[in-house]
């Protein structure tokens, strides 16, 4: 039993453009950390399908999955919306980043794995049930969420998202799911300038200043998440794991470092393997700094590997 690692070459072609930080040199960071660490041989490798439009729109409008296919340009770049733009490739890269989250469900709740990280990119994390944002087409951990219910009944899943970037999409697929509880930290007041003041039962948003460090995320996890999560009971846990809060980020003000990662991935087997038989799939989100996104994702494998 170990950790699934799964991505796709595709998630390798998709470009916004030259220079833009949500690139395919972040995946690439990411392995060559591993590779490095020892860690890359002592995962167990697999490539990511597609999901299919039946998995797409357990969380998606048809009319939204036909507008993205529709949109998929064969030549240059076609704007979705202020911030996410479709290359020739973005297409396949997103089915196959959707897909990773349902392979790595398949895998981690038939136990073959004890848990599972999705290498993948576009992020996913902002794209709702009918829109995308912020780099986002489609929501790959909703899509793994929605496909852990319909195929495996699940009834209880907890989402913890620790991208610097509050989970809106997410929050907008399962708001009024009570079997979805999201546990969200992000950097307030920031974009997508949501999230701060829609908490609920099942909604566990915990806005946080910028500048903000390893003491004000342990408060976070230890006494606004643990509890929620005690009280929910989940079967399963997913993660949004953007690195994106790193204190090296460009595009955030946040001061966590590799340890700090370290700790969060602890805390989170720790919930999974007293409430979840230690179950967890993980998905890359954010994370822009390309050494630190390095270290601090090997760093969250490394911790899920043990
Ligand atoms: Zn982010």
């Amino acid at each position: 039993m170990t950790t699934a690692f799964i991505s796709h070459p595709d998630t390798l072609l998709h470009i916004m453009d030259g220079n833009h930080p949500e690139s395919p040199a972040r995946i690439t960071a990411i392995k060559n950390a591993l590779i490095q660490r020892g860690l890359y041989q002592k995962l167990a490798i697999y490539e990511a399908p597609i999901a299919t439009d039946v998995q797409l729109t357990r969380v998606h409008s048809p009319d939204y999955i036909k507008k993205i296919r529709a949109s998929s340009p064969k030549a240059g770049l076609v704007r979705l919306d202020a911030d996410t733009a479709m290359g020739p490739m973005s297409l396949s890269a997103a089915l196959h980043a959707s897909g990773a989250a349902i392979l790595a469900t398949d895998l981690v709740l038939q136990g073959k794995v004890n848990n599972a990280f999705c290498c993948v990119r576009p992020p996913g994390h902002h794209a709702g049930r009918a829109n995308s944002a912020g780099f986002c087409i489609f929501n790959h951990v909703a899509t793994g969420v929605a496909h852990a219910m319909a195929i495996y009944g699940v009834k209880r899943i907890a989402i913890i998202d620790f991208d610097v970037h509050h989970g809106d999409g997410t929050e907008n697929i399962f708001k009024d799911d009570a079997r979805v509880m999201l546990c969200s930290t992000f950097q307030h007041p920031f974009y997508p300038h949501r999230g701060a003041d829609t908490r609920s039962d099942t909604m566990i948003n915990v806005p946080l200043a910028a500048n903000s460090g390893r003491e004000a995320y342990q408060t976070a996890f230890e006494e606004e998440f643990l509890p929620a999560i005690n009280r929910f009971k989940p079967e399963v846990i997913y993660v949004s794991a953007g690195f994106d809060a790193h204190a090296d980020d460009p595009l955030a003000s946040m001061n966590l470092t590799d340890h700090d990662y370290v700790w969060i991935t602890t805390f989170i087997k720790n919930i999974a393997n007293q409430h979840a038989k230690g179950r967890i799939v993980s998905l890359l989100e954010g994370g822009y700094h390309l050494p630190a996104l390095a270290q601090a994702a090997s760093a969250h494998i490394h911790q899920l590997l043990l």
